[in-house]
């Protein structure tokens, strides 16, 4: 079988959303990109609940968003959570963020296999050579350790190499390339959980407007999550502690439904439901563990890693596809500005780590703090830390937190929309709040502690500083995010240094 060898500017490991935003961000500028994917789509994945920041930031950068609101999906305004030991569920709607107030307050909970076709089918459309059933094997390295390409396997069984400037590994969890990076996985010890996951016909809706939220329901032992992806449709999972795994070892399916017996609404939900069990690629009942890590280098010299291959933290807050999809772009604008030589590999993957690693450690520290967060005072799982006094802006923060809005990124938000924010009143805030639900028990007492973690309340500080300078005559300008940092060139997909705009 013949073998062939090809030079490329930049290979792409994977294609879920990290691989395919990141094809799409570098083929639209030009270069020559080849993305190489194990499987054929669609294919299954978990992690069906986006954010607003994936929905209308980076798909939108991608331009899929016409593609995106003809698919159907099932319209998510936020999240119900019955938490710790209240035992009536809160609601966050997104439209209480500054950031996606209007148009923009919503995301979607997505059948995988199809949001992520559409983005693969989306980088083939903007120049990248998509390839599909083709298993990468391992990296090519040059004798000063420089990663200079990859081998892979065909559908054929043929081996084959392409050299590129860049390597990006977007494979997930399980490929093992990052170790070219000669960096660690590093598990975190506080996320030691387990999942247990699978899908259910006829489970039941929260009322409207909210049908389409996620509802996540506390137990003893962890948590559910309920996630509608069609009218018929719910992906149901547990999430455990790892102590509490060998309850799930055996009949999965039966672990499950123990699970769901613990909770009330969950339960409640699921009464005239019955679990999907066919042979389609939600008839299976799956666990994932051993899934929070983060890798202690994200590139090195030919290579670059984004989405889960770099990190992943929890499914609570569903940030998984939010830190894939803004690497993806962080990744882009690094590689984009190096090729075309207008900022140094060394400032430009500076840039891509220091806002990529801060992303992680905003949600890392906040998820840390919600996990321990007004628990059961008598369970194992959840120690009680009792939450008072929550004041509306920062009920506001959290909100912008959790819809991947924090770094203030453009891109991760719709633009007229930031606009607006700057404009708006406080008092015009505490209108909408009124308006859109907010918080919707006394829940308002329970987030205080959250904003004490550093990172967290660094990050809180900041959007405050933006708000409050953000007064009549001042031109709205993306401030570099790093002290010293660059800033994204207007189209977002390189880098730049900042200039200082007159008002
Ligand atoms: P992936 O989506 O994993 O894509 C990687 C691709 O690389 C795959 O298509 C794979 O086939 C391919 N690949 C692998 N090895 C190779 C190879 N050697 N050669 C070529 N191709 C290869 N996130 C959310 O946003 N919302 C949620 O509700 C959510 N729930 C979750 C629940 C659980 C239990 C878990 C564990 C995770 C959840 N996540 C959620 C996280 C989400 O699944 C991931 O963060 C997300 O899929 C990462 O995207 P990615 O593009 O990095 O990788």
């Amino acid at each position: 079988m013949e073998s062939r060898k090809e030079q490329v500017d930049v290979v792409v490991v994977g294609g879920g959303p990290g691989g395919s935003t990141v094809a799409t961000l570098l083929a639209r500028r030009g270069h020559s990109v080849v993305l190489l994917e194990k499987e054929k789509f669609p294919r299954y994945q978990i992690g069906e609940s986006l954010l607003p920041a994936t929905v209308h930031g980076v798909c939108k950068l991608l331009g899929v968003t016409e593609e995106m609101e003809a698919a159907g999906f099932m319209y998510k305004r936020g999240g119900s959570f019955r938490w710790g030991t209240n035992p009536v569920p809160w609601n966050f709607l997104f439209s209480i963020s500054p950031e996606y107030s209007g148009p923009t307050s919503n995301a979607y909970q997505v059948e995988r296999a199809r949001f992520d076709e559409i983005l693969l089918r989306n980088a083939a459309r903007c120049g990248a050579d998509v390839r599909e059933e083709c298993d990468v094997t391992g990296s090519l390295q040059a004798d000063d350790g420089r990663v200079t390409g990859v081998s892979y396997r065909d559908a054929d069984g043929g081996e084959h190499e392409i050299s590129a400037t860049y390597v990006v590994d977007a494979s997930g969890n399980r490929s093992s390339l990052w170790r070219a990076t000669g960096g660690e996985r590093k598990y975190s010890e506080h996320f030691q959980n387990v999942a247990v996951f699978g899908y259910f016909n006829g489970g039941g809706r929260l009322p409207e407007p909210n049908s389409g939220n996620i509802l996540c329901e506390a137990f003893d032992e962890g948590w559910l999550w309920y996630i509608p992806l069609t009218d018929d449709l719910t992906s149901v999972g547990a999430v455990i502690s790892r102590e509490n795994a060998s309850q799930i070892q055996g009949d999965r399916e039966a672990a499950l439904m123990k699970f769901v017996d613990r909770s009330s609404y969950v339960k409640d939900m699921l009464t005239d439901a019955t679990r999907v069990n066919d042979d389609s690629m939600y008839g299976e009942v799956r666990i994932r563990k051993d899934y929070s890590y983060a890798n202690t280098r994200f590139h090195a010299p030919g290579i670059v890693l984004i989405g889960d291959a770099a990190c992943f933290i929890d499914p609570v807050f569903s940030t998984g596809v939010h830190l894939a999809t803004y690497a993806g772009v962080l990744a882009a604008r690094s590689i984009n500005s190096v090729l075309e030589k207008s900022v140094s590999e060394e400032r430009a993957f500076a840039e891509f780590d220091g806002r990529y690693r801060r992303e992680y450690s905003v949600f890392y520290e906040f998820l840390s703090s919600f996990y321990h967060m007004d628990q059961a005072e008598d369970s194992y799982f959840w120690r009680a830390r009792k939450v008072t006094n929550l004041p509306q802006s920062s009920f506001e923060a959290f909100v912008s937190l959790v819809a991947g809005g924090s770094s203030k990124e453009r891109v991760l938000t719709d633009g007229a929309q930031v606009a607006e924010r700057f404009a708006r009143s406080a008092e015009d805030i505490s209108r909408a709040a009124e308006r859109t639900g907010g918080m919707e028990t006394d829940s308002g007492q329970r987030m205080n502690h959250l904003f004490s973690a550093p990172v967290v309340r660094e990050v809180m500080e900041e959007m405050n500083a933006l708000q409050a300078n953000s007064g009549e005559g001042t031109e709205v300008v993306e401030p570099p995010l790093l002290e010293g940092g660059l800033v994204p060139t207007p189209d977002g997909l390189g880098w730049a240094e900042p200039v200082s705009v007159p008002v």
